[in-house]
């Protein structure tokens, strides 16, 4: 897959993309929500992976710009948060995300969460 990581963090970074690299998805890197939606507007992904806190504009309004643009077909947005995710479900589902992953990132659950996505879980419900 064609997966957008949003994520401001260098060690998060990297950690995000060797993981998504151990299945050879194809992986692009924003650096800021701005950024986010910039790529989103000019590629096309299969879901992106977003983090909440970023400069510039965070996970939230990056997804609110992203939702607000996109027209068919809702591409999956998953919050990556260092929070308690209950603290921020209600929060990221009314921001018009589909799911969470807590950080520290384990393979585990990007795995879990890509394996959704493949499913076409997110787009069903
Ligand atoms: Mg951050």
């Amino acid at each position: 897959m064609r997966i957008l990581v949003a994520e401001d963090n260098p060690l998060n970074q990297k950690i995000i993309s060797t993981f998504l690299g151990r299945n050879n998805h194809d992986v692009i890197m924003a650096k800021d929500g701005l950024e986010a939606v910039e790529l989103f507007q000019q590629y096309e992904f299969d879901c992106i992976l977003m983090d909440l806190h970023m400069p510039n504009m965070d996970g939230f309004q990056a997804t609110e710009a992203i939702r607000s643009i996109q027209k068919g077909m809702k591409i999956p947005i998953i919050a990556v948060t260092a929070s308690s995710p209950l603290e921020d479900k209600s929060n990221c589902i009314g921001a018009g995300m589909n799911d969470f992953i807590q950080k520290p990132v384990q393979y585990i659950d990007i795995e879990f969460i890509l394996q959704r996505v493949e499913s076409g879980y997110y787009t069903i419900n």
